[in-house]
């Protein structure tokens, strides 16, 4: 079972450590800006589901 982003969820910014508030509609591999730095971040997930942001550039 895939877990899906909720509203509100909130997840690290790699580069500069803020909270990135989720809109609900993202997916697995879509592509975020971090709203402090503005950097392209890909959501991906972990084996274990939990979901995470990797910077994309
Ligand atoms: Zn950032």
């Amino acid at each position: 079972m895939v877990k899906k982003i909720s509203i509100g969820d909130i997840l690290e910014c790699p580069l500069c450590a803020v909270e990135v508030p989720m809109s609900g509609d993202e997916e697995v591999g879509d592509q975020v800006f971090c709203t402090y730095c503005q950097s392209p971040l890909q959501l991906k997930k972990t084996k274990t589901d939990e979901l995470y942001l990797e910077e994309d550039f």
